[in-house]
């Protein structure tokens, strides 16, 4: 489809930088050009028009770490230590979890990430062949990163599904779907394995990856401070170091790598990271609701680390809201170094985008609005009595600005919501249908339960 997006204020995150009145022109999937309104006008006709007066057009919003199946589980358990919130609460409901059940959680997480200006999800759980987050993402028009959870304890069954995965999905839907392989962490995979996936993902990237399009690794690094504990306690082996230094020396790191949490980290960690080309998805709510710590995330950028931002699962944030994100990234590090000066608005909002891009190796196509580039964009109405009034426009999207405020959303030039509604999947049958799992897993608990 061939569209206008006229008379708004672009904020490109881009070499342009902010355009008021400007323009964008998307002709099929692609940002053609990018200028001003009275510059654009005359040059394009026969085009749809949208309107973006009194609105803000931003890349659309790129969220680097997400479980999206487990929005089927928001609220069910909350306030817990994170090994007593897995172990008792979340793994055994999980555990009733079918392929059709992950579709549903995930086809509703696509539809909370669209309505609030995400356009990408970087997604790590359980893949079935009878029901996947890949599908549900292809359906809602929402771009994904899709991974198969591995762990020591099925290892016959990762290697069936990362290698179903990567050819059923890697690639789809008009390249919507890449495919990673997702360790689950450093505690949970034994180090033979890590080094068994790490050639698995080289294997899988020699048949249906490229250079432009890889197949990465997502895995959970250092999210509490008894990390190390955990490893020795687990595979009875002594480290010394911090966690990543201890990936280093299994040569398991790379830059294909988005490494989540990354909270407890030596000074050579961050090093290491840095000599690696290892990106970090920093989730500072989730981090604060399981209070697992505070990711040194000032140092990591200063050692000059890519780092971008992630909500974490429903269970453990509990929304998809990446605005609420940004700002807590912003807020936390002041208060923490008592620096109000320590990641100012405009480096959050380059963490959810560009730098998004760049944790997923797809800044070549998406994170900033830049002739060439894919049209992902999340247009933002400011016609709001917490968005006026308007000094400055990054300030409000960081400091102000929240999901419910996106109005309409492009991905791969595709309106995918438009003034608010939904144009893929209908809401409202999603919502009936994620009521209804929700029942259907709680029944079956309750039977496992009586036995
Ligand atoms: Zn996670």
């Amino acid at each position: 489809m061939d569209l206008i997006i006229d008379g708004g204020t672009v904020v490109t995150m881009g070499s342009k930088g902010i355009i008021r009145d400007g323009t964008v022109v998307v002709e099929n999937s692609h940002i053609v050009d990018v200028g001003k309104s009275h510059d654009l006008k005359r040059k394009y006709h026969g085009h749809e028009k949208i309107n973006a007066k009194g609105k803000v057009v931003i890349p659309g919003l790129i969220n680097t770490h997400q479980h999206a199946a487990m929005s089927i589980l928001r609220g069910y358990a909350d306030d817990y230590p994170l090994k007593e919130w897995l172990e008792k609460w979340i793994w055994p409901m999980e555990k009733h979890m079918t392929g059709r059940d992950i579709y549903v959680g995930a086809l509703l997480n696509a539809v909370e990430s669209i309505m609030g200006g995400v356009t990408t999800v970087n997604t790590m759980y359980h893949y079935a062949k009878d029901g996947s987050e890949a599908e549900a993402f292809a359906e809602a028009g929402l771009r994904g990163v899709v991974g198969h959870v591995c762990f020591s304890w099925r290892k016959d069954e990762d290697r069936k599904a990362l290698r179903e995965l990567a050819k059923d999905w890697h690639g789809k839907a008009n390249g919507l779907i890449r495919a990673s392989v997702d360790p689950h962490a450093t505690y949970t995979v034994d180090p033979e394995y890590m080094k068994e996936l790490r050639e698995i993902t080289n294997e899988l990237n020699e048949k249906y990856g490229s250079p432009d399009s890889p197949i990465m690794w997502h895995m959970h690094v250092a999210e509490t401070e008894d990390e190390t504990e955990k490893i020795r306690q687990a595979f009875n082996i002594s480290i010394q170091g911090g966690v990543v230094e201890y990936l280093d020396s299994l040569d398991v790191l790379g830059s294909d790598i988005v490494a989540t949490h990354c909270v407890a980290l030596t000074q050579r960690d961050i090093k290491i990271l840095k000599k690696r080309g290892v990106k970090v998805s920093h989730n500072p709510i989730s981090n604060l609701k399981l209070a697992s710590g505070i990711s040194p995330v000032p140092s990591l950028i200063k050692a000059g680390v890519t780092v971008a931002l992630g909500t974490d699962s429903s269970c453990s944030n509990n929304n998809s809201d990446m605005f609420g994100v940004m700002k807590t990234a912003a807020l936390l590090h002041k208060g923490v170094h008592k620096d109000p000066t320590l990641l100012p608005a405009e480096q959050a909002l380059q963490m959810a985008t560009i730098e998004g891009a760049k944790a997923l190796l797809w800044d070549r196509q998406i994170g900033s609005i830049e002739i060439g580039k894919i049209a992902d964009l999340a247009i933002v109405d400011f016609k709001k009595p917490h968005l006026c009034p308007l000094f400055n426009e990054i300030s409000h999207l960081v400091y102000s600005a929240r999901a419910s405020d996106v109005d309409t959303v492009l991905i791969n030039g595709k309106i995918v919501m438009e003034n608010r509604e939904v144009t893929t999947v209908d809401v409202h049958k999603v919502l009936g249908m994620t009521e209804k799992t929700k029942e259907s897993l709680l029944a079956r608990l309750g039977e496992e339960n009586k036995q």
